[in-house]
């Protein structure tokens, strides 16, 4: 039997690819070499809690790519609570943006001046062509602008949070620049997914299933190429023909093609704290440049994430190679207490997790948009995920090129 399409790997960006392909019509196989489903976006159940892997959030919620895959697969019920954002600085929460200027304007962490000058930023970069600041660093950005301490302080906690890159002097201003002006048009920051991104995967895996097949435990170890042209995979047991192969394994573009493409990911630090109290009400995304990183209570979005009457606490910081793994950790906990005191006593479950992958491209200037590998490679064969050239970070550069390779193979067959 010959496929239309396969699609090797179901993380976030093949799902996508493989419910898209499949609501259109092909004969879609999806192979995935794991036993768990939604990749590095898999949820973990334990005692009543359910976990991401680490915190996860949607982009611009519906208005984003995850949105997009949604709506052309016909789903309707697909919602998302918006978030809003706060900063902690010195033992204080001050409350930072939900998306959109007004919201921007609501900031009482900057000084009425400093606002003026950001939200003229913000409508600079709205209107004017920001691909000339995408080889720009975040840090010749600021500096250029001659930013304010407090200014300085907000493009810091950004870069940390939406590129997850808390080195300015890398992380690329056009990729933030362009997150900007998606959140000033789109109204929208971040959101949540109501049942966390259990729901997204689940939804996926059912359109796929609707016609086509999903199988895990299958490992693909190469590529079939026959007059120059990939037709299909090769298995540890089997070969499968197929007219498209679609790659879903952005760590594994360069292992599978030949190609000479692997981008510098994004690293970090997770800590979940499943908690014996639901005591602590904050149900703002935090970021904090104290140890630089995002704190979240899933549980105070979604009540279902926690058993009643307990809450789940979610504390990501981007890896920080001047210290040790072990002594950012200890800090990172340290800024926990610091913020919720107390609250190390009330820790029923604690999970670390040391990522060397977290998003499969890091957002700077020699890795940007424009440098980054067409989700085309030639005909029959396409790559997804999150290391290709699609806008956004992490699940959103993820649910994008899928949309970018769904487009690609309409127009090629
Ligand atoms: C701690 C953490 C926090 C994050 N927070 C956010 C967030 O808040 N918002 C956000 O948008 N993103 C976030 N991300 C990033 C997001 O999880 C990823 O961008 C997204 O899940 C990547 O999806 P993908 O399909 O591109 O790749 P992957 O999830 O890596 O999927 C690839 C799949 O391919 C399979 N595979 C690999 N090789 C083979 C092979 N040879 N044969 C068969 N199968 C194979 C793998 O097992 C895997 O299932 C976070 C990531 C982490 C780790």
């Amino acid at each position: 039997m010959i496929y239309d399409s396969i699609v090797v790997g179901a993380g976030l960006a093949g799902l996508s690819i493989a419910s898209l392909l499949s609501n259109h019509g092909h004969k879609v196989i999806c192979l995935e070499k794991s036993n768990t489903l939604g990749g590095r976006a898999r949820i973990w159940k334990k005692d009543g809690f359910t976990y991401e892997y680490g915190i996860h959030v949607l982009r611009y919620g519906e208005k984003g790519a995850c949105g997009e895959v949604m709506r052309r697969l016909g789903v309707n019920d697909f919602k998302v609570k918006k978030l809003n954002t706060a900063i902690y600085e010195n033992g204080e929460f001050y409350n930072f943006s939900s998306g959109g200027l007004s919201s921007l304007l609501s900031m009482n962490f900057l000084t009425n001046k400093d606002k003026a000058v950001f939200i003229k930023e913000l409508l600079k970069l709205t209107l004017t062509n920001i691909k000339p600041l995408y080889d720009v660093s975040v840090s010749e950005f600021i500096k250029e602008r001659g930013y304010s301490s407090g200014l300085k302080k907000i493009f810091e906690s950004l870069s940390t949070s939406m590129l997850s890159c808390p080195d300015t002097k890398i992380a690329s201003a056009g990729e933030l620049a362009h997150h900007l002006r998606n959140v000033v048009h789109k109204r929208y920051a971040i959101g949540y997914p109501e049942g966390g991104f259990e729901t997204i995967i689940n939804k996926l895996v059912n359109k796929i299933e609707e016609k086509n097949q999903l199988i895990t435990g299958v490992n693909v170890i190469g590529l079939v190429k026959e007059n120059g042209k990939i037709v299909g995979v090769t298995t540890e047991t089997e070969r499968i023909y197929g007219k498209n192969v679609i790659l879903a394994t952005p760590e594994g573009i360069k292992g599978l093609t030949g190609i000479d493409y692997a981008p510098v990911p994004t690293s970090g630090i997770s800590i979940d704290y499943a908690l014996n109290t639901d005591e602590y009400k904050e149900d703002r995304v935090i970021l904090t440049q104290k140890v630089k990183g995002v704190a979240m209570f899933a549980s105070n979005v979604d009540k279902t994430v926690a058993p009643e009457g307990k809450s789940l606490l979610t504390f990501f910081s981007p890896r920080d190679y001047y210290v040790s793994p072990e002594s950012q950790k200890r800090s990172m906990e340290e800024v926990v207490e610091e913020m919720f005191p107390g609250i190390h006593s009330k820790v029923e479950n604690k999970r670390v997790l040391n990522l060397l992958v977290v998003d499969g491209v890091e957002l700077t200037t020699k890795q940007n948009y424009y440098k980054r590998l067409e989700t085309r490679v030639s005909d029959g064969l396409y790559v997804v995920g999150d290391s290709v050239k699609a806008h956004g970070n992490g699940g959103e550069i993820a649910f994008n090129s899928a949309l970018e390779c769904y487009k690609e193979v309409m127009n090629n067959g």
